[in-house]
């Protein structure tokens, strides 16, 4: 299976081929991925790729074909590959035939997911790309379960740099002007084929699976249980015609023999055949069935992580709150504390205030009792002063009188 995918930035195309790379098992190659790993990890050729992916612009030809020529080369290219965002544009699409006609390994089909602008605007301004396992995820229409944190792995999902509105726009430009070309390209070539990309990823990637399927020459998808049926097919035929030479064998006796020993021989080569078949089908079916075991192996390992994580995460939360409480409660009776601190002082002082106010009243009562007493005591003596004048002066007359008899 050889074939390209074809389509505008945000139709899918890198969803889509991962599913066929697990459905068909041959390889997913994805010129927009390995420029980016070349930018990540700072080589020449992503240093001079990196302006401009970053405005939204193709990168040269020449890089991305020198690109593709390496990763062609290796092994895994020998079953087949899915073309990702390559080629972008008809030079890039001749260098590729020539290059394809040299392996003796050319084309078989270029699919088209169709999407309508609007809705691929919305879809790349959503679309989120776990940083570990590659899962991607769109804000809009699929939304991984926790913000920001890949289902699968529990990585941390990233929006590529490349992702935002100006930058869109410029993608959806340089699509329609360099690479929607290629459809009219391909359909010269009676290897141009569509779907619509708008609906469910599963009735998309089943739409992909129907025209490849379709494939002249296309071993890789025989799946096992339709080459099970081929092989039933087979020796169904042989037992029939096994019955249908039986009454020749009695009609001319002479001519039996040597008719016998064709069948048996062809008998023998025929299950040899079967045989040979049969064991490569088991072979095949041991195979596929040893890899899906692996990636239900891989995914439950995966979702196990999230849930770990997930676990770890919500612990984390709960512990926060909990620390957050205690410490609110804290402030709360360091508060209640003070206030009750001030309150007791506010009365402290206030009854101090009071038995001095009570003490200053007794003092004031206790100098006006004195100072009344004082009063009624001059007042009295006032009154006994003229009786007392009175008596001192009798007392002077009756010495006086005396003084004078004497005298006589
Ligand atoms: P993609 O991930 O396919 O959308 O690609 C991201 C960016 O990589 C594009 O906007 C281009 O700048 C660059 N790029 C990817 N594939 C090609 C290509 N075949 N030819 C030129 N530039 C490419």
């Amino acid at each position: 299976m050889r074939i390209v995918l074809i389509g505008a930035p945000g139709s899918g195309k890198g969803t889509q081929a991962k599913k066929l790379v697990s459905h068909y098992g041959v390889p997913q190659i994805s010129t927009g991925d390995l420029l980016r790993a070349a930018v990540a990890a700072e080589t020449p050729l992503g240093l001079q790729a990196k302006a401009a992916m970053d405005a939204g612009q193709l990168v040269s030809d020449q890089i991305v074909l020198d690109m593709i020529e390496e990763r062609m080369a290796e092994p895994d290219t020998k079953k087949g590959f899915i073309l990702d965002g390559f080629p972008r544009n008809i030079p890039q699409a001749q260098a590729l035939d020539a290059m394809l006609d040299k392996l003796g390994r050319p084309l078989e089909a270029a699919i088209l997911i169709d999407v309508d602008f609007d809705l691929l605007i919305q879809r790349i301004a959503g679309r989120r790309t776990c940083s570990s396992c590659g899962q991607m995820y769109n804000t809009y229409t699929s939304p991984p379960k926790m913000d920001g944190l890949c289902d699968v792995c529990g990585g941390r999902l990233h929006h590529r740099a490349d992702d935002n509105e100006d930058t869109i726009t410029n993608r959806l430009r340089v699509y329609e002007a360099q690479t929607a070309p290629l459809i009219d390209y391909y359909k010269a070539q009676g290897k141009q084929y569509s779907v619509d990309g708008s609906g469910d990823i599963e009735q998309i990637f089943q739409q992909l699976c129907d025209i490849i399927d379709s494939l002249p020459g296309n071993s890789s998808k025989k799946s096992a249980e339709q080459a099970a049926r081929l092989e039933q097919t087979i020796q169904e035929m042989m037992a029939r015609t096994e019955t249908k030479s039986t009454p020749a064998t009695q009609a001319t006796p002479v001519a039996n023999k040597e008719t016998r020993t064709m069948t048996a021989k062809k008998k023998k080569a025929a299950s040899k055949k079967a045989a040979a078949r049969k064991s490569v089908t088991k072979k095949k079916t041991v195979k596929k069935t040893a890899a899906k075991k692996k990636v239900v192996k891989k995914k439950a390992a995966a979702k196990k992580a999230a849930t770990k994580k997930k676990a770890a995460v919500k612990k984390k939360a709960a512990v926060k709150k909990k620390a957050a409480a205690k410490k609110k409660a804290v402030k709360k009776t360091a508060a209640k504390k003070k206030v009750a601190k001030k309150k007791a002082a506010v009365k402290k002082k206030a009854a101090v205030k009071k038995k001095a106010a009570v003490k200053k009243k007794v003092a004031a009562k206790k100098k006006a009792v004195k100072k009344k007493a004082a009063a009624k005591k001059k007042a009295a003596s006032k009154k006994k002063a003229p009786a007392k004048k009175k008596a001192v002066s009798k007392k002077k007359a009756v010495k006086k009188k005396t003084t004078t008899r004497k005298k006589r």
